[in-house]
């Protein structure tokens, strides 16, 4: 298929009487920024390990670029992966590290070391080249994994959780720098993941795993606002669902459905309805000030609970506070609710 990075039909992998995997059917496209999310155990992990060639899949088929790799080894496979503990090697320094993929390719030294300086100069790392590992800190080693990886040039770059060993800050300012880097390099990224914020924030798609299974496949925009299952609405976002008397009562419908707190908002009992509108009354279970927002839990009259998230536009702490035990009323758009099929 033209444009297609990897292609994966109908991969199947057991250990055992585990199965990992369990017949997916994926196709990255070409300079995508793709993420794998899905609970522990889904079998993302497994997934990237396969398309690395690290693992041999029991059923199915996987393409690179259009060309069968399925049965080749991981060296003969154009990727390369980036491990959460950088896998750096501590014996040698940062430029060694990095020049490592292109002395295995025989290339002459001083072009070894004018690619590694390009690469370390791109994440940022300039004049750290003779350091070694243990003398970097967290954000500093995950820069000189990302620059092993891209001086090789690989046509996928595979990362497994390559943040998860950064504290939260550091995190979300490598989520940005990682983005960015990928758009500017081009390289198609294959990214595990079982931060849902974080594969909201950095992705162009994004594929769901549920025990071995895609669950659904589509832009961020697409799993957050248009859920394809109550699944995915759950672990995508804060669950919010309405279901059984609930929705009957509060939507005139029978079913899931799915409405995201912030599309909620949370008035006085006696607030007027609007056309266009759902709402629903009941009483305030809990309040949680967040700083720039505020977090309320109601528990409806019609049965079930819902969580509403307001921006504290108006609103201090001790207004908050006022709110426990509080009646209100809760409004919103008829077209943020999604209907989702209900577990399988
Ligand atoms: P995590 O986020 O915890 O890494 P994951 O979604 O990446 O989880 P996998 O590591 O792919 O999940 O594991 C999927 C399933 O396969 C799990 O039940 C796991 O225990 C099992 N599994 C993975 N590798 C092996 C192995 N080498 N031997 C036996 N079972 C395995």
């Amino acid at each position: 298929m033209e444009g297609m990075a990897v292609r994966l039909q109908g991969l199947r992998k057991t250990f055992g009487e585990t199965v990992a995997v369990d017949g997916v059917d994926l196709a990255v496209r070409d300079g995508e920024f793709f993420s794998m999310l899905g609970p522990s155990g889904s079998g993302k992990t497994t997934v990237l390990r396969l398309i690395a060639g690290f693992e041999t899949p029991t059923e199915g088929r996987i393409e690179l670029a259009g060309q069968d790799v399925t049965r080749l080894a991981p060296f003969e496979r154009d990727v390369h992966t980036v491990f959460q503990d950088y896998a750096l090697f501590p014996h040698m320094t940062v430029e060694q590290n990095v020049a490592y993929a292109l002395k295995i390719r025989k290339v002459p030294k001083t072009e070894r070391l004018r690619q590694a300086r390009a690469a370390l100069a791109r994440v940022r790392l300039e004049g750290y080249g003779t350091r070694r590992p243990a003398q970097l800190s967290g954000g500093q080693r995950q820069r000189v994994a990302l620059a092993r990886a891209l001086v090789g040039r690989p046509r996928v770059l595979l990362l497994d959780e390559p943040l998860g060993a950064l504290d939260a800050q550091l995190r979300e300012q490598m989520q940005l720098e990682l983005k960015a880097l990928q758009r500017e390099v081009g390289i198609t990224f294959v990214f595990v993941t079982h931060d849902q914020q974080e594969a909201l924030a950095m992705s162009d798609r994004i594929a769901v795993f549920r025990q071995g299974r895609l669950e659904q496949v589509g832009t961020p925009a697409e799993i957050y606002e248009r859920p394809a299952t109550s699944f995915v609405a759950s672990f995508v976002g804060t669950s919010n669902l309405l279901r059984g008397e609930a929705a009957r009562r509060i939507l005139g419908e029978d079913g899931v459905h799915s409405v995201r707190p912030e599309k909620i908002r949370v008035l006085h009992e006696s607030a007027a309805d609007e056309p266009g509108q759902v709402t629903a009354t009941g009483t305030v279970a809990e309040v949680v000030y967040l700083g720039d927002a505020t977090r309320f839990l109601v528990d409806l009259d019609a049965g079930g609970r819902l969580t509403a998230l307001q921006q504290n536009l108006t609103t201090s702490a001790e207004d908050v506070a006022a709110f426990r035990g509080a009646r209100v009323r809760l409004a919103w758009h008829r077209r943020h609710t999604v209907q989702v099929p209900d577990a399988r």
